[in-house]
C-alpha cells in the first residue's frame, strides 16, 4: 500500500468513528447469536449471496422466492414501472433475523437494481455495521418497488398496489424483527397516523413481528449535523439489539 492509499484508507476509517461518535456509538456490537436462524443454518443452505439473493434450505421456497423476484421485475401494476430503469426487489439474506424496509427506490438504487445504494444507502450500511453485521446478514427491502418521479413520496394508491409483494416477502424470510425506515414505511407496517416522532422508539407489530420505526436515512443525510437525530436512531437500534439477544 502506497503513502496516497494509506491516507485515504485512514481518512474514511476517521469519518466513520466520526460517525459512530455521532450515533453515540460506544462499542461496536458483535450480535452474541448468529445472524442467521440455526434451524435454517443446520440445513446446509446457501446463506449469501453479495449484492444479490440467499437461496433457502427448500427448493419450493428457493422456487417461489425466484418466481415473486421475475414478477416484481415485470410488473405494471401501478404506474410507477413506465419511469423505472428497473425494479428494485431487496437483497440479503433470506433467512435473516433483522430486515429493514424502506420507502422507495432512488435514482441510485433505480440505475443499480439494488436497495439503499446511495448517500442514505451508505449511512444505513454503517448503522447495521455498528450494530455488528455486515449488509448480507440482514434483508433490505423497501415498500415501493420502482422509484417515483423525482424521488416523490409513493401515493397510497401505488402503496396499495405493490405492498402485496412486501408482505410475501416478510412471510418467507420470518425475520425475528424489522426495523422501520422513516414514515412511508411505518405507516404502512404500523398502520398508524401518528407521527414518526410520536412512534419511533417503541415496538409495534406486523403479522406478529415486532417492528422498530425509526428515521429513514435520508433524513438523517438531509440533518448532517443533528446530532440528536443520530442518537435516537441508535437508541432505537439498541433496543433492537437487544431484542434479538434476548
Ligand atoms: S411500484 Fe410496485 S406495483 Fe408499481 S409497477 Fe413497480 S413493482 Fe409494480
Amino acid at each position: 500500500m502506497n503513502e496516497k492509499e494509506r491516507a485515504e484508507r485512514l481518512q474514511k476509517l476517521q469519518t466513520r468513528l466520526e460517525f459512530y461518535r455521532d450515533l453515540g456509538v460506544e462499542f461496536l456490537v458483535s450480535p452474541r447469536k448468529p445472524a442467521v436462524r440455526r434451524e435454517d443454518s443446520a440445513a446446509g443452505a446457501p446463506l449469501l449471496i453479495a449484492g444479490g439473493y440467499s437461496g433457502g434450505p427448500d427448493l419450493d421456497v428457493r422456487e417461489e422466492w425466484e418466481r415473486l423476484i421475475r414478477k416484481i421485475m415485470a410488473c405494471q401494476a401501478c404506474p410507477l414501472f413506465k419511469g423505472r430503469t428497473q425494479a428494485v426487489p431487496g437483497e440479503g439474506n433470506r433467512q435473516a433475523r433483522l430486515m429493514f424496509v424502506g420507502e422507495a427506490p432512488g435514482r441510485d438504487e433505480d440505475l443499480q437494481g439494488r436497495p439503499f445504494v446511495g448517500r442514505a444507502g451508505q449511512l444505513l450500511t454503517r448503522i447495521i455495521q455498528a450494530m455488528g453485521f455486515s449488509r448480507e446478514e440482514v434483508y433490505i427491502a423497501n415498500v415501493i418497488k420502482c422509484r417515483p418521479p423525482e424521488n416523490r413520496t409513493p401515493r397510497p394508491d401505488e402503496v396499495k398496489a405493490c405492498s402485496p409483494y412486501l408482505l410475501r416477502q416478510v412471510e418467507l424470510i420470518r425475520p425475528e424483527v424489522i426495523v422501520a425506515l422513516g414514515k412511508v414505511a411505518t405507516d404502512f407496517l404500523l398502520q398508524s397516523s401518528k407521527s414518526m416522532s410520536e412512534l419511533r422508539g417503541n415496538f409495534g407489530e406486523f403479522q406478529g413481528i415486532p417492528v422498530m420505526p425509526t428515521f429513514h436515512p435520508s433524513y438523517l443525510v438531509r440533518n448532517e449535523g443533528n446530532k440528536e437525530i443520530k442518537k435516537m436512531v441508535w437508541e432505537d437500534m439498541k433496543k433492537v439489539l437487544q431484542l434479538l439477544k434476548s
